[in-house]
């Protein structure tokens, strides 16, 4: 049964619950054609959650035992404030770990002050190294902004530095091996992301993709790749090292390898909805009661609630995709 136990949130399969994602935006200056190639109708201004809101409904989760936030979008930094937001949280009693998921264009500009505010890692997503292909991806020219960005990031500490790459078949999969030795020049933590079939048609088949297995069978060939004893900050990946390597490869497979038994996750979307799952649209509106008086402990309860409403597992297949109605940029992937 779902309670609030001593160590936080339990949910109905004994998850302990301490992990809130919260996306700071819809708001993005890319257009990823796995993410949001069609620009989805931007949320409101006036139904987007104040900085102050925002703070309360994390400090509420923080009071209920979330220990680790991470800040993501749209793009995180395309949010004035972000980065003073981040400082508050930091003095937050209980909150142990903030982190961001960026697109890394604007890093350069940044890292020395989120390291500063708090911020304690960064994984930055890059799904090729070839300038042409990222446009193309992307929609904008600047892979030399994000380059700097790996590099700014490194330099003052925000460490690890993982690069998140969702490999798409036919694509940008004949860079694998290329990323993936970029672990061993560099400190980066690479990140093999499985593509999942969410608010797009462009790639929504399932020829654009490639499960984990093949993208570690394509690592393997290079030798020498490890296993690394994992930790709790982990997350789902399956950590490796490659011989000599200076950072580490992760794989992820939300797709092929349900990693839901081991979810402890909620979702606040940039709307003030919260989502017990990514991979299902089922949500509770957070902003709304909010805004209509509700008190700490009426809002605490609904932390509970989404808990509760956390499913065994996530059903989201290629047959299905068209089922998911929310855009990632709003959800915050
Ligand atoms: N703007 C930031 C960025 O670019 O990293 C944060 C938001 S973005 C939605 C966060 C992550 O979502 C990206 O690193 C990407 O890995 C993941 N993502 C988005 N769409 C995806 C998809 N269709 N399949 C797999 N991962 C996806």
């Amino acid at each position: 049964m779902n309670a609030y136990t001593s160590k936080g949130i339990v949910d109905t399969f004994n998850r302990h619950i301490n992990y809130l994602r919260v996306s700071m935006t819809d708001r993005c200056n890319l257009s990823c054609r796995y993410c949001a190639p069609f620009r989805p109708e931007l949320i409101k201004k006036e139904k987007v959650p104040t900085l102050e809101e925002l703070y309360r409904l994390i400090e509420i989760g923080v009071s209920l035992g979330i220990t680790k936030i991470r800040l993501t979008g749209g793009e995180p930094l395309c949010r004035k404030g972000t980065i003073d937001f981040i400082k508050r949280l930091r003095d937050l009693e209980g909150l142990k770990d903030i982190t961001m998921t960026s697109n890394g264009t604007m890093v350069a500009n940044y890292a020395e002050q989120l390291k500063e505010a708090g911020l304690s890692r960064i994984n930055i997503s890059l799904d090729t190294l070839d300038s042409n292909k990222f446009r193309r991806i992307t929609g904008a020219d600047l892979f030399s902004d994000v380059w700097e960005g790996l590099s700014a990031a490194v330099q003052c500490g925000l460490n690890p530095v993982k690069i998140n790459m969702v490999v798409m078949k036919g694509f940008n999969d004949d860079e694998i091996e290329q990323m993936a030795e970029l672990s061993i020049k560099f400190p980066f933590h690479i990140r093999f992301i499985e593509y999942m079939p969410i608010g797009t048609d462009l790639l929504s088949t399932q020829t654009s993709f490639m499960p984990v297995s093949e993208i570690e069978k394509r690592v393997a060939r290079l030798g020498g790749l490890k296993p690394v004893a994992s930790n709790n900050t982990d997350g789902p990946a399956r950590r490796y090292r490659l011989e000599g390597g200076q950072g580490e490869i992760g794989f992820i497979g939300s797709m092929s390898s349900h990693f839901c038994s081991s979810c402890n996750r909620l979702r606040l979307t940039a709307a003030g909805y919260l989502r017990p799952c990514l991979l299902s649209d089922e949500q509770i509106n957070l902003i709304e009661p909010m805004r209509r008086g509700l008190s700490d402990t009426e809002i605490k309860k609904l932390f509970i609630l989404a808990a509760a409403k956390k499913k065994r597992e996530h059903r989201l297949n290629f047959s299905n995709s068209r089922v998911l109605k929310t855009s990632m940029v709003s959800i915050g992937g």
